[in-house]
């Protein structure tokens, strides 16, 4: 298992994070636990913040907060000085009770309601990301009605297939989300943007998948967007203030995975603006980038209880935790692969192939096929790594499973940033049938 950020084996034997030992953890808090290691969490917000200073642009890093959407987290982006992207009310509400600074906030998405757009304008927000014509056309009328004017980005879809699972791939044209270069809907999004009058377009938007572990899609995003607002600058006389390339970063799940340092994206992409911009006599733009994953993802560590164990003879040994697809979907959503270790036992041999099952009533809730641990007993600690973008982002309460606490470490301490759920909290909208006349 790949020992991320400050995590290492202690003279126990024992996993240890941020300083703290996981068993010490579980104790304290129970299972199943999210644990997040406050450390790496910076230090992934300084590397993409500095690789930008470095290059001389002016620029926006804006944290991709659906990644892990809560208070805490958006209080540490802030004082790292990153802005914060949202995708729903909710998001938005979640980092405006944190104090998050509204004029950093990017508001994304492709069905936004009325109400959402309504309580951005009153938050005063930095920008929408406009995603269709609709959206467009509402939120001109809606800030108008106000007397406002509204900032937006144009979220246009390249026709770049990054090479990265299907379900998660964005950037090509059959997509759900963004205005098509390839049809000319995109030039068409900007003429209907610059023509309202309650409208103020600062630039483009494009975001090509998640866990790309090459430059080349952004190096070709990069290089389409520059043609098409060469065209817009030729057929409008419009040019962009913004430029945004998204997220999408790649992280390690696995040893076998071999992603790129936050600074090589943020050079790529800054080097070929200003290769494609300089070349087609286009100003260069504000340089935002929209980074979720690879500001949180290998930051965070699921530890479980093992439990029960099932040996079919020649065919598979499950061994089944505490938790499962409620805490995280993302094996049972896309086939998202995992590495996992005994946290209670670091130091002794793994050569136990087992497959690892959650306890929830789907076949499909499997966290990891095939992971070699030391033959696990009840009461073992099982820590899966790189759990820390869309897992708790995406957890539920299928079988009315509480969810998870979740804890920041650092330096030996301890915090907790999310409560466990409570029973109580289970049934907390649940309301019993009042009618008298139930029948018996
Ligand atoms: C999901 C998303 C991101 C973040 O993607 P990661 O793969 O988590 O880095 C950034 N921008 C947009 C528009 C997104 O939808």
């Amino acid at each position: 298992m790949y020992l991320h950020g400050t995590s290492r084996i202690n003279e126990k034997g024992h996993l240890e994070i941020g300083g703290c030992d996981t068993v010490n953890l579980v104790e304290e808090f129970q299972s199943p636990l999210y644990v997040y290691d406050e450390e790496l969490i910076r230090r992934k917000c300084r590397a993409f913040i500095n690789a930008f200073r470095d290059s001389g642009f002016s620029f926006q890093v804006a944290y991709a907060s659906k990644a892990f959407c809560t208070m805490a987290m958006c209080q540490l982006v802030e004082e790292e000085g990153m802005s914060l992207d949202v995708v729903s009310a909710g998001e938005l509400y979640t980092a405006l009770q944190a104090g998050f600074p509204a004029d950093r906030i990017h508001f994304h998405g492709n069905n936004k309601s009325i109400e959402e757009i309504e309580m951005a304008l009153d938050a005063k927000i930095g920008c929408f990301v406009a995603d269709n014509f609709y959206e467009l056309e509402l939120l001109n009328q809606l800030a108008m009605e106000r007397g406002e004017v509204a900032k937006v980005l144009l979220r246009i879809t390249p026709g770049v297939e990054a090479h990265t699972h299907e379900y998660i791939s964005t950037g090509q044209q059959d997509s759900k989300f963004g205005f098509d270069v390839i049809s000319d809907q995109a030039l068409r999004a900007i003429q209907t943007s610059l023509a309202a009058d309650s409208l103020e377009l600062l630039g483009v938007h494009c975001h090509i998948g998640s866990q790309i572990f090459e430059t080349d899609g952004f190096l070709m995003a990069v290089e389409r967007v520059a043609a098409f607002l060469q065209e817009v600058k030729e057929k409008t006389g419009f040019t962009c203030t913004v430029a945004n390339f998204g997220g999408g970063f790649g992280i390690r799940y696995t040893e076998g995975d071999t992603p790129l340092q936050p600074e090589d994206y943020v050079k790529a992409i800054t080097s070929k603006v200003r290769e494609e911009f300089t070349k087609r006599d286009i100003p260069l733009p504000e340089l935002w980038i929209e980074p979720g994953s690879s500001v949180i993802g290998d930051a965070g560590t699921t530890l479980y209880r093992v439990g029960s164990t099932k040996e079919i003879p020649g065919v598979r040994k499950y061994l089944a935790v505490d938790g499962g697809m409620t805490d995280n979907l993302r094996p049972a959503l896309y086939q998202a692969v995992y590495e996992a270790a005994l946290a209670n036992r670091m130091n002794e041999a793994a050569d136990d192939l087992v497959s690892i099952a959650g306890k929830c009533c789907e076949s499909g809730d499997m966290l990891i096929w095939d992971v070699k641990l030391p033959v696990a007993r009840p009461g073992d600690i099982l820590a899966v790594t790189s759990t820390g973008a869309y897992g708790y982002a995406m957890s539920n309460n299928y079988n009315r499973i509480a969810r998870p606490a979740v804890v920041f470490v650092r330096d030996g301490e301890a915090e907790i940033v999310v409560e466990r759920e409570t029973y109580a909290d289970i049934v907390k909208n649940d309301r019993v049938i009042k009618r008298a006349s139930l029948q018996r």
